[in-house]
């Protein structure tokens, strides 16, 4: 079984990369990505249990990215050279922006007189990339709001009081990101995009011409029908078709790691075709202009 869609307390999930690959060699997953947002600090620990587990580690990163004012996607790139340097500084740019917006939340939030302290959400992200999610995890023990999704829908949701926006690169500064450090750019869980099926059409074709070589049809919340279109789309724009369940442990209860479709999925076509997709490393002078 295949996954390559999975986060670890190095952003946002609740596994370390060591119990993340335990958990893999259990549920029978032999080739794991590794997924954090805006991070890789969660792939030497993975590659190096992985080694011992018999896990195949891809090393991979979730970024956002504005696509227009009402949206945002999330670009996933595999087979990074998670040491590039211009890689780890942009990503050291970003988490340095999630922590000054996460700081402000956390300032809304009291001035609300919902009280959080921002130790506590420092504490709860660890080294990790700060997020809506630590701060969620703070509300909750704190007693303000009784689950997790609850403290997003009334505060931390686009709309909410304690809302802010993230900084974020384009689809286009995303992918070259992904694209210089030897990467794959996949479009992660086309669904939360909310688009019809032409308007999806109208920006995948976009994406294309800007270098994404993926789309990821087999996510967990995905139904029968949308995957069925969006096998189309792949087909029709030469993408791989990619699975990842998104599993964040225990912020997201409802998502198991390995979430299956083996009926479904040619695991050997899809990390071949992600194979064949990896290009040579872009050099700073042929990465045009800043990603952000
Ligand atoms: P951030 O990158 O800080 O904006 O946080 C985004 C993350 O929050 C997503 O990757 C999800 O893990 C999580 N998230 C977003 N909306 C919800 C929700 N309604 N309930 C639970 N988790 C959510
Ligand atoms: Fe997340
Ligand atoms: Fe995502
Ligand atoms: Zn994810």
């Amino acid at each position: 079984m295949v996954d390559l869609h999975a986060h670890t307390t190095a952003s946002d999930g609740t596994l370390t990369p060591w119990e993340l690959v335990d958990l893999a060699a259990v549920k029978g997953v032999g080739v794991l990505g590794v997924t954090d947002h805006d991070t890789v600090a969660g792939i030497p620990g993975a590659l190096e249990r992985g080694e011992e587990e018999g896990v195949e580690i891809i090393p991979g990163i979730e970024l956002g990215a504005k696509w227009n004012d009402a949206g945002q996607m999330h670009i996933l790139g595999y087979h990074i050279d998670w040491q590039d340097r211009r890689l780890l500084d942009q990503l050291s740019w970003l988490r340095g922006r999630r922590r000054e917006r996460a700081q402000r939340m956390v300032d809304r939030l009291n001035e609300l007189g919902v009280s959080v302290s921002w130790e506590r959400v420092e504490e709860l992200a660890g080294s990790g990339s700060i997020g809506r999610p630590h701060v969620a995890r703070a509300l909750l023990e704190s007693g303000h709001v009784r689950t997790i999704s609850e403290a997003f829908s009334l505060y931390l949701s686009p709309g909410a009081p304690a809302y802010l926006e993230k900084v974020e690169f384009t689809p286009r500064g995303a992918m070259q990101l992904i694209r210089s450090s030897g990467g794959v750019p996949v479009l992660a869980h086309p669904a939360t995009l909310k688009l019809a099926d032409s308007q999806l059409e109208t920006c995948l074709e976009g994406l294309v011409s800007e270098g994404l070589a993926g789309i990821e049809i087999y996510w967990a919340k995905h139904t029968a029908g949308e995957r069925a279109a969006y096998g189309c789309l792949a087909s029709r724009y030469n993408l791989v078709a990619t699975m990842g369940s998104d599993f964040h442990g225990a912020t997201k209860p409802g998502i198991d790691l390995g979430m299956g479709f083996t009926d479904e999925v040619d695991a050997d076509q899809m990390l071949e075709g992600l194979s064949a997709r990896r290009g040579r490393k872009l050099s700073a002078h042929e990465v045009a202009g800043d990603s952000a």
